[in-house]
């Protein structure tokens, strides 16, 4: 089992398998000048799957699969299969755009995933393409659609923005609550991308709590498994609503995760400038004792909490490339 110096236990990775992306959400990347990663930095799916086996010797049970955008991997499925393969991690979830789920939703219910966070911050159109730059909702309800048809368990992640999106709050909650699929609220996080947004579209939980509660008074029912959301239940409604406060309501006291870039670099928390490059280790034939070392120390390097509202450049690398 991997403990920090803080006590924490920890059992979860978020694993950026690309930094590529069909979409640019503004809060997220530039239109342009990002610069994509040349095709032999990023992880293949046999140093995914050897990577997965060595977290799981440390004591990972949960992986989750991010980006940049999961399903332009072509391997997708694949790398879910080699990893549910050597066993020892027992839940594999995916967070994806959503864009290119309604193709792919079957190959990956074959694969053995269950579990599909998908993000999705607006219900219009002309919305859809000024947040995310892109003219694909239409495709993202299809791919929600089509998860829930395929049986999955399905979250709907919503970045709020002031100015933006949160005339759409409640609008959210009927949507999900029709779909039978759990809502939560993402706060907005000043990174270099959006930093000089940050200030005056951020929207913090307690906004969104206001105006939730104009439909009755909300339930806590703290966290529903080992993720970063805290849940309300509502009035009259089947599910719960979570909020992930990372800026307003900070929850590093429970963390319980590593993350891993996807040029194989792992990183101790979203803020931390403490990274090692597992990949190159992997490259030049470490065994897998030598890995578990490598894990080990960043787990020690584990800072007590984030860094993010400390200014501006505090990430070293775009959230796409660390996997948000
Ligand atoms: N492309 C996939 C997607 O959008 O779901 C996976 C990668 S994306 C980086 C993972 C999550 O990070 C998404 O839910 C996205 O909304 C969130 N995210 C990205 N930048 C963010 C920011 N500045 N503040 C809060 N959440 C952010
Ligand atoms: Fe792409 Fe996801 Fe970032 Fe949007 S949030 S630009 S979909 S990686």
């Amino acid at each position: 089992m991997l403990q920090d110096n803080f006590g924490r236990k920890i059992d979860y990775l978020r694993l950026s398998v690309t930094d590529r992306c069909n979409l640019r959400c503004r809060y997220c990347m530039r239109k342009e000048g990002i610069g994509y990663l040349a095709q032999y930095e990023i992880l293949t799916l046999k140093e995914i799957a050897r990577i997965a086996r060595v977290f799981a010797r440390c004591g990972i049970v949960k992986i989750r699969l991010t980006g940049g955008e999961p399903l332009l991997r072509q391997d997708i499925a694949a790398i879910m299969r080699s990893i549910f393969d050597h066993g020892g991690i027992r839940d594999i979830c995916l967070t994806t755009n959503g864009v290119l789920l309604k193709d792919k939703a079957a190959s990956l219910k074959a694969a053995g995933l269950r579990k599909i966070n998908i993000s999705l911050d607006t219900l219009k159109r002309d919305r859809f393409a000024f947040i995310s730059r892109g003219d694909f909702l239409n495709n993202v309800l299809s791919g929600v659609d089509e998860a829930v048809n395929a049986g999955f368990l399905v979250k709907l992640n919503v970045v709020a923005i002031k100015g933006v999106n949160d005339d759409e709050i409640l609008d959210f909650v009927e949507f999900c609550q029709k779909k039978k699929i759990i809502l939560r609220f993402i706060e907005l996080m000043p990174v270099s991308a959006n930093f000089n947004l940050g200030d005056c579209r951020y929207l913090s939980r307690r906004d969104i709590e206001k105006v939730l509660r104009t439909l009755g008074a909300l339930t806590p029912q703290g966290q529903l498994g080992s993720g970063p959301a805290d849940y309300y239940g509502m009035p009259g409604f089947l599910h719960p609503v979570g909020f992930i406060s990372a800026m307003s309501g900070k929850f590093c006291f429970r963390c319980n995760r590593l993350r891993i870039s996807a040029k194989g670099e792992i990183f101790p928390c979203l803020s931390s400038r403490r990274k090692i490059n597992l990949r190159n280790y992997l490259r030049s034939g470490a065994s897998d004792e030598e890995l578990m070392a490598l894990i080990k120390q960043s787990v020690a390097d584990k800072p007590r909490e984030h860094c993010l509202n400390q200014g501006e450049n505090v990430l070293t690398s775009f959230m796409s490339v660390i996997g948000g």
